[in-house]
């Protein structure tokens, strides 16, 4: 059994070039009998057209450097004798034969070269084999002179032949892959692969179109289309033969041989358009005969969005008419390249639905409104983001469900993420909505799986540094996405703010951050005289606003936590231990009960109002701020009230908001963020925007 395997200018271009093809060609020879057909190196047929003495010195001392590097001792004494000789008749021969000399050069070197490593070779005169315009005779002679001689690889040249008369000549520019194809045909080889210098049949010329890309399969009649119509990658009448003898041809990328490649064979084509080419300034966009009934219809459509799309740039189609089942479009000359960008963009680049699948944890309020708002949006993100969301499971604290078609049902007892990370297909999402303490330290097995974790509970960043690291490593190591943006204030961009300053070497140089919803809200209503502190946290609980033990917050924990994952954000590595809070009420109320709790508060609110009126004497409002701040000595943070003055972005805060002011060695003035900063809505969308991401 043969393989034909064609090399063009590029793939033989230079020393190390003429190297990787060899290595190519002697993979394939441990599979099979090869032929080897190779074009001239690349600018000498051009050189030789030519004629100048110039030109072909030029040529001469490429292809002896090519010689010097490809062989030692008296092998390069030799060859270089040998291109004495073939240089000689060049330089003798009738002007009109010099441009077939460049197939020669390069085929005795690669010829020359794979004897040297062993090989038995022959190489075959295509002169005397290829008989321009008669196949018949061409394939007699080929299958005859193969027969005449054994070899592991048969070297012939490419693009050179004779005529009827016996003069010599050539089967016309590009003509190597039609020498192969008759070579194929006349042998019926197994396989026909045309080695070039791009990564096979591409939707458009990757030299015009950046975003082309490879055609895995095409059709003989595809392929033909496009070879005549501008895709220079093959020469159109090479499909003939192959077809004929029922021949698969392969175009393969000599700089890539592992690479994306073309197959053309009698499959049909698996979609409507094949590609978009350019020749003598007319557009084609090939596609493929479909049934007859949808012709019509189908040739309408595409004709207005062809025109659709080239108005989208501001260009005008001169004119668009249907050949077949391909499209040829006529544009001015200056705006070639553009339209053909805007015609593939239309034609082959349609964004792909990305199906984003999602593992939600936690089915609190916010879960509820995140599961809601994702069903409710699915069209508007479907469009905007090309995205397609499916909730592929869910779990609340006892129970899970999980279901690919997404309409999990909470109806299996057991570990959720055990679950997840045993049906989850990579890439899919993992989402933290619970309050969890413990839940983070699942976090990177679901990254080391590849599933990605996008969280509303600030518990699980608000955990030792080094764990914190860790996780965020093991999400970078993995390529797993890992974002929190809504454990700091909700939907506000807060995380997202900060991160952005410290990526870009800005140093932060101080954080003041009035995120405690709770004790916003309280303080803000707070008014000595009237109803007293205590009421307003009982009043706050039964609102749902604080958590189900209010000292959390009073306390400042939940500020702290905060806190702790702006500072990480800044690049600092702030602990627990390193943050001074100054809690709102006496450290004594928070040991007992809830009850006891209650009436230490009732009584401490002469203290308390005494406080507020001193602030207020002054014009100043009370706000629970968590600060950082950057020192001689390193960063100081510390959590307690603060009585603002009027020019402080904190003073008119208003309840629940949530603002952060941060000041940084770039800018003179503070960045300061603020508005809603809690609620199942704004987490939930806060949510879906990291989803998103
Ligand atoms: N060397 C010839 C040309 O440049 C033939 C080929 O490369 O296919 O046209
Ligand atoms: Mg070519």
């Amino acid at each position: 059994m043969f393989s034909v395997l064609k090399f063009g200018g590029s793939s033989v271009a230079s020393a190390t070039r003429m190297s990787g093809v060899l290595d190519i060609v002697e993979k394939e020879a441990l599979k099979a009998k090869v032929v080897l057909v190779s074009s001239a190196i690349s600018g000498c047929t051009d050189a030789l057209l030519s004629g100048t003495e110039a030109a072909f010195a030029q040529m001469e001392e490429r292809h002896r450097e090519i010689a010097r590097r490809l062989f030692t001792g008296l092998q390069r004494q030799r060859v270089q004798e040998k291109l004495d000789a073939i240089f000689a008749s060049l330089r003798s021969a009738p002007k009109q034969e010099q441009v077939t000399f460049g197939e020669i050069l390069s085929t005795t070197l690669l010829a020359e070269k794979l004897s040297e490593e062993g090989y038995c070779t022959a190489w075959l005169d295509s002169r005397e084999l290829v008989v321009l315009d008669n196949e018949p005779e061409t394939f007699h002679r080929i299958k005859k002179a193969i027969e005449a001689v054994a070899a592991d690889i048969y070297i012939a040249p490419g693009f050179i032949c004779r005529d009827a008369e016996g003069h010599i000549t050539t089967l016309g520019r590009g003509g190597s892959d039609y020498s192969a194809a008759l070579y194929a045909a006349a042998i019926q080889a197994r396989s026909l692969q045309i080695w070039t210098d791009v990564p096979g049949i591409m939707t458009a010329n990757p030299r015009q179109v950046g975003a082309a890309r490879t055609v895995p399969r095409m059709s003989y009649a595809s392929a033909l289309d496009m070879a005549s119509h501008g895709a220079k990658v093959l020469y159109a009448p090479t499909v003939a033969p192959a077809m004929a003898a029922g021949i698969d041809i392969e175009i393969r990328n000599t700089f890539a041989p592992d690479g994306k490649y073309t197959v053309i064979s009698a499959e049909k084509d698996s979609g409507r358009w094949i590609g978009v080419t350019a020749q003598a300034g007319k557009i084609r966009l090939v596609g493929t005969p479909q049934p007859v009934a949808a012709k019509p219809q189908a040739a309408a459509e595409a004709q207005a969005q062809a025109r659709k799309a080239l108005q989208e740039v501001g260009i005008a189609a001169l004119a668009i008419s249907p050949d077949g089942a391909s499209l040829d479009i006529q544009v001015r000359e200056t705006v070639l390249d553009q339209a053909l960008q805007a015609l593939h963009r239309a034609f082959f680049q349609e964004l792909p639905l990305r199906e984003v699948n999602l593992f939600i944890a936690g089915n609190g309020a916010v879960g509820k409104a995140l599961t809601e708002m994702i069903k409710g949006s699915s069209c508007t993100v479907q469009e905007r983001t090309g995205k397609q969301l499916r909730i592929m499971g869910l779990a609340n604290s006892r129970c899970y469900g999980i279901d690919p078609g997404g309409n999990p049902a909470l109806n299996r007892e057991g570990d959720f993420v055990d679950a997840v990370l045993q049906q989850a297909p990579k890439g899919s999402l993992f989402i933290d909505v619970t309050g969890s303490e413990n839940l983070y330290k699942r976090y990177r097995e679901l990254l080391e799986a590849g599933i990605g974790i996008v969280s509303s509970n600030r518990r699980s960043f608000a955990v030792p540094y080094p764990d914190y690291a860790a996780m965020l490593s093991a999400a970078r190591e993995n390529g797993s996405m890992l974002r929190y943006e809504t454990t700091v204030g909700a939907a506000l961009p807060m995380l997202e703010s900060i991160a952005r300053g410290t990526n870009s070497c800005d140093e932060i140089l101080s954080i003041e951050a009035v995120v405690s919803c709770t004790l916003n809200q309280i303080l803000g209503e707070y008014r000595p005289g009237g109803e007293s502190f205590a009421s307003l946290v009982k009043k706050a609980q039964l609102a749902g606003l604080t958590e189900p033990d209010p000292r959390l917050d009073l306390g400042g924990r939940d500020a702290l936590r905060k806190l702790l994952i702006l500072a990480r954000e800044a690049g600092v590595q702030l602990e627990e231990a390193d943050v001074e809070v100054t809690p709102v009420v006496p450290k004594e109320l928070f040991e007992g009960t809830v009850e006891a709790f209650y009436a230490g508060l009732e009584a401490y609110e002469p203290e308390l109002a005494r406080q507020a009126r001193a602030a207020e004497s002054q014009g100043f409002r009370r706000r629970f701020v968590a600060s950082l701040e950057k020192t001689q000595k390193g960063y100081k943070a510390g959590i307690g009230i603060r009585n603002v003055p009027p020019v402080h972005p904190a003073y008119h805060l208003r309840g629940t908001e949530n603002a952060i002011i941060v000041r940084s060695a770039f800018h003179p003035y503070p960045l300061v963020i603020q508005g809603p900063g809690e609620g199942p809505r704004e987490a939930a969308s806060s949510i879906l925007n990291d989803i998103l991401r």
